[in-house]
């Protein structure tokens, strides 16, 4: 669509296309019903069924075992900071924490506020959070290990997740869920806010394994719960439907027009292999993040200097390359290329990258 841009925004971020083109079709009388999806009941066969399919669909997609359950909460990702604590740590276990960036950090003080232990076993702070940790050692009787999958801020991601050695793993996967196959079966929960790769801001998908929904104490509330949630199907209270219809279409275009997740994985690579190639064969743009930890999904760097970092995001964004100002508490320029932008957004980039860079070097 030509008045679409290339939009290389962290999040919201980009949606596909052919997403948008459905629930704008959709939304004035959503199947017929006279009504739009944000109009009928959310205890309705109707919205009921787009619920259902969406939890089908991220089950298969992640070929989760039955024993996970998928839910839609409200609070951002932010609010897991402190629900899984809550949740999962009960008085006198600790927990280990690997600290990696911003995100990490606000985890863990999270679960600081609430008194919780958490031993936080390994960090990358001292160089920038530019990297992942490889060295670090879990407390065995820890109750989960978290740490933060993908580091948007920072540009870094785990390659390889960490092994817990039988400790459960728990991640915030907000700005990379589905952008790879994994094997979940050493996870007792993963959270992401659905703003990146699954769809509108509004909403937070929560995996966990049955076993996880046992752990909190009675003095929990009942909202705070994961149990509250999961004996409900996530229907406890209204949830925000308008955005779990969304997250199902965003689902389906995964499944049906992009052929799951290890098509997805392979389309993610190209795209990063093509910008990271580029930034590899100039010295007019260095990347922040070490090689063995760059992120597939956000692309940090910097040019020689300040005033030039503003003068290309600026030009970028008069032709249609947006949202490349890296976050304001790093500076620098970041290219967001979540699972929604393709390899033309990238190609694009790359070809501005070189003019400016010739123009200005
Ligand atoms: N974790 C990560 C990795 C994020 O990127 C973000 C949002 N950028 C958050 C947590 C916070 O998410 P929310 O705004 O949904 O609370």
């Amino acid at each position: 669509m030509a008045d679409r841009i290339f939009n290389f925004n962290p999040g919201p971020a980009a949606l596909p296309l052919q997403v948008l083109k459905e629930v704008q079709q959709e939304f004035i009388n959503f199947k017929g019903s006279g009504m739009s999806i944000s109009e009928i009941s959310h205890r309705s066969a109707l919205f009921e069924d787009v619920l259902n399919d969406a939890i089908v669909r991220f089950k298969r997609l992640l070929k989760l075992s039955d024993n996970f359950k998928i839910l839609f909460l409200q609070g951002g990702a932010s609010s897991q900071f402190f629900m899984v604590p809550m949740n999962l740590l009960p008085e006198g276990s600790s927990a280990d924490y690997i600290n990696t960036g911003s995100w990490a950090k606000k985890a863990i003080k999270e679960a600081e506020i609430l008194k919780k232990t958490c031993n936080v076993i390994a960090s990358s702070e001292d160089k920038n959070y530019s990297y992942i940790p490889k060295k670090f050692s879990v407390n065995p009787s820890a109750a989960y290990l978290h740490f933060t999958s993908n580091n948007t801020i920072e540009g870094t991601q785990w390659a390889q997740f960490p092994d817990g050695g039988g400790v459960p793993l728990v991640s915030d996967m907000s700005s990379d869920m589905l952008c790879r196959s994994f094997d979940a079966s050493p996870f007792g929960l993963i959270y992401a806010g659905a703003q990146k790769n699954l769809g509108p801001a509004g909403v937070t998908v929560v995996i966990i394994r049955e076993d996880m929904l046992e752990r909190a104490s009675k003095d929990v509330p009942t909202m705070l719960r994961y149990s509250t949630h999961a004996d409900k199907n996530s229907l406890y209270n209204t949830p925000p439907c308008l955005a779990i219809y969304i997250v199902q279409l965003v689902l389906k275009w995964i499944e049906e027009s992009i052929g799951g997740l290890d098509a997805m994985e392979r389309r993610n690579r190209e795209k990063a292999d093509l910008l990271y190639g580029y930034l590899d064969s100039t010295d007019f743009y260095r990347p922040t993040a070490e090689k063995d930890s760059r992120s597939l999904m956000n692309v940090t760097f910097r040019l020689p200097d300040e005033d030039l970092e503003k003068k290309f995001v600026a030009e970028a964004g008069k032709v249609g390359l947006g949202g490349l100002k890296g976050h304001r508490s790093v500076g620098g320029c970041r290219a967001s290329i979540y699972n929604a932008l393709g390899l033309d957004g990238v190609q694009s980039l790359v070809d501005f990258m070189k003019t400016f860079a010739q123009k200005n070097g």
